[in-house]
C-alpha cells in the first residue's frame, strides 16, 4: 500500500493535488485505515460517521490551517466530546465525555481530523498494549510482537501508515517506549507545557500528553499546536511557547551531550547497545561533544515510580464506582455489593494490582515509610539532573533496554514488564522533556530508539538535536508500512 503519510507535508501535497471534496477524502481515509487495521488492532472501534460529520463542520477558513485535513489518532484516554472514550477499560464502557480535551480542541482548530480512541493498556497501566479490554495491538514490524505501551495503538497507527500522526500520554514512558519499539518519533514535553485538561488521569503529577510522528519536523509542528498555558489545568505553566519549527535545521556544533554511566547497564541487549554507540558517533561527527556524567539515584527510579504512580492512580480511580460512569454490576443486592461487583468486573488485573499497591502505600502507618520516602527520592532524582545539566545541554540514553518482545512474553511477570521503562521513568519523576528518535534496527529488523532529555522547558534543544541526528541518518526513511 502506498505510504501517503511519509510526512505531514507530503500528505498535504497529496491532498492538494487530489483536489477532492474533503468528505470523499475522509471516507477514503477511513476505509484505508480499517483495511490496514485488520492486522494491527490499533483501534477497537472507529466511529466513521462521526469523523465524517466533524470534517463537514470544519469552517471554510480551515483550508489554510496547519493541519487541515490531516488525520490524527488520539489515545483512548484523551476526551473527545460525545465520542467513545474508554481508556480501553470495561469500567468506562460506553462513556462519552460531555467535553473535549484542550489538546483535541487545539488540533481541531487547526483543521485536523481526529481519529479518537486508539487502543491502549487499560488506564495507561502497562508497557505492551496487552492490557486493553479489547485485545492487544500488534507491532507493524512484526505482528507477533507487542508495539510497546501504553500508547501502543496510537503509535502502531502511525507506524503502520493508518494516520499521519498521533497524540499519546506519557506517565513513565508511554509515548517514548512504544515510539522506540515501532520506529517512530515520540515526544514527552516538560510537565506543565501541554494542558492535561480532558486527559483521563493516571498519575496527575507525572502525566503529560505529547506527539507521536514519522519524523522530527512533524513532531515540532504538532508540539507547536498543542503546547501552551491553559487556565483549565491548574498545573499548566504560563510560559511563552517558542516556535519549535524554528529549531529545525540548526547546527549542533559544540553542543554538550551527557552520557550517564548508569544507563549502560547489564541487561541492555546488544542490538540496542550497538545502535546507541553508532548514534553517539554520528553526534560527534556533527560536532557535538560528549561528556561522561553520573545520575547516581537512577537505580531507585523504578521503585520510586511504582510507589508514586500507583498511589496517585488508586486515588484517581476511586471515582469509578459503578454510579458515575460506565459499567455497573446489575445483580448486586445492595450498595456495597454494587460497588464491589462493578469494580471487580470493570477493572482488569493490572488496574487492580495498581489500586492495591497504591492504597497500601498511602495507608496510615505505611504512608511515611513508602509514599513520603518515595517523594524524597524523587527530589534526589531531580537534583541529579540539575547537577548534570551544569555540564551538558542534553542527555543521551537508550529509550528501552530491548527491542519489542513477543506478545504474551511478559504478561505473567509484572516485574519484567515494569523494567521495560527503566530508562524513561526518571524524566517523568523530574518533569523533564524527553524524546525518542529511531536510531537503527536490531535482530529481526526490529527498530531501536535513542532518548534525549533536556532541562525543563528546553524542548527546542531536543528538537534541534533530534532533527540534526535524523537528517544525517537513514533510519526514519525505512517504514513498517513499506515492508
Ligand atoms: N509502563 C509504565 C507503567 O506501566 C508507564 C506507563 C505510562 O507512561 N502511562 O506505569
Amino acid at each position: 500500500m502506498d505510504n501517503i503519510f511519509f510526512s505531514i507535508d507530503t500528505y498535504r501535497k497529496w491532498l492538494e493535488q487530489a483536489d477532492k471534496p474533503l468528505k470523499d477524502t475522509v471516507s477514503f481515509l477511513i476505509e484505508r485505515l480499517l483495511s490496514i487495521d485488520k492486522s494491527i488492532n490499533a483501534f477497537s472501534e472507529v466511529e466513521g460517521e462521526a469523523i465524517v460529520a466533524r470534517a463537514s463542520v470544519l469552517g471554510k477558513g480551515a483550508k489554510g490551517r496547519a493541519l487541515f485535513g490531516v488525520p490524527i489518532a488520539t489515545k483512548g484516554n484523551i476526551c473527545l466530546k460525545d465520542a467513545l472514550t474508554t481508556c480501553s477499560s470495561r469500567i468506562l464502557e460506553g462513556f462519552r465525555p460531555p467535553y473535549s480535551a484542550t489538546v483535541t480542541e487545539k488540533l481541531m482548530a487547526e483543521g485536523a481530523l481526529i481519529f479518537n480512541g486508539a487502543n491502549m493498556d487499560e488506564f495507561a497501566f502497562g508497557s505492551s498494549c496487552e492490557g486493553s479490554c479489547t485485545g492487544p495491538t500488534k507491532n507493524p514490524w512484526d505482528r507477533t510482537r507487542i508495539p510497546g505501551g501504553s500508547s501502543g495503538g496510537a503509535t502502531a497507527a502511525v507506524a503502520a501508515g493508518e494516520v499521519a500522526a498521533a497524540l499519546g500520554s506519557d506517565t513513565g514512558g508511554s509515548i517514548r517506549q512504544p515510539a522506540a519499539m515501532c520506529g517512530v518519533v515520540g515526544f514527552k514535553p516538560t510537565y506543565g507545557r501541554v494542558s492535561r485538561y480532558g486527559l483521563i488521569a493516571f498519575a496527575s503529577s507525572l502525566d503529560q500528553i505529547g506527539p507521536i510522528t514519522n519524523n522530527v519536523a512533524d513532531c515540532a509542528a504538532m508540539l507547536e499546536v498543542i503546547a501552551g498555558y491553559d487556565e483549565k489545568d491548574s498545573t499548566s505553566v504560563n510560559a511563552e511557547v517558542p516556535r519549535y519549527t524554528d529549531s529545525l535545521n540548526q547546527d549542533i556544533k559544540g553542543m554538550k551531550i551527557g552520557i550517564p554511566k548508569e544507563y549502560f547497564i547489564d541487561g541492555i541487549n546488544d542490538d540496542v547497545r550497538n545502535c546507541i554507540s553508532d548514534a553517539i558517533k554520528v553526534f560527534k561527527k556533527l560536532g557535538a561533544e560528549t561528556v561522561d556524567i553520573s545520575l547516581p539515584h537512577t537505580k531507585y527510579a523504578v521503585s520510586c515510580y511504582y510507589i508514586i504512580g500507583p498511589a496517585e492512580a488508586s486515588s484517581n480511580l476511586a471515582r469509578y464506582d459503578g454510579v458515575h460512569y460506565g459499567h455497573r454490576d446489575r445483580n448486586a443486592r445492595d450498595l456495597i455489593e454494587m460497588y464491589i461487583g462493578s469494580r471487580n468486573e470493570g477493572f482488569g488485573a493490572e488496574a487492580k494490582r495498581r489500586i492495591l499497591l497504591g492504597t497500601y502505600a498511602l495507608s496510615s502507618g505505611y504512608y511515611e515509610a513508602f509514599y513520603l520516602k518515595a517523594q524524597k527520592v524523587r527530589t534526589k532524582i531531580a537534583d541529579d539532573f540539575k547537577e548534570a545539566f551544569k555540564v551538558c545541554d542534553c542527555i543521551l540514553t537508550p529509550t528501552t533496554p530491548t527491542t519489542a518482545f513477543k506478545i504474551g512474553e511478559r504478561v505473567e511477570d509484572p516485574l519484567a514488564m515494569y523494567l521495560s521503562d527503566i530508562f524513561t521513568i526518571s524524566a517523568n519523576l523530574a518533569g523533564l522533556p524527553a524524546v525518542s528518535v529511531p536510531c537503527g534496527f536490531g535482530k529481526g529488523n526490529l527498530p531501536v530508539g535513542l532518548q534525549l532529555m533536556a532541562k525543563p522547558f528546553e524542548e527546542e534543544v531536543l528538537i534541534k538535536s533530534a532533527h540534526a541526528f535524523e537528517q544525517n541518518t537513514e533510519h526514519h526513511k525505512v517504514r513498517a508500512c513499506d515492508l
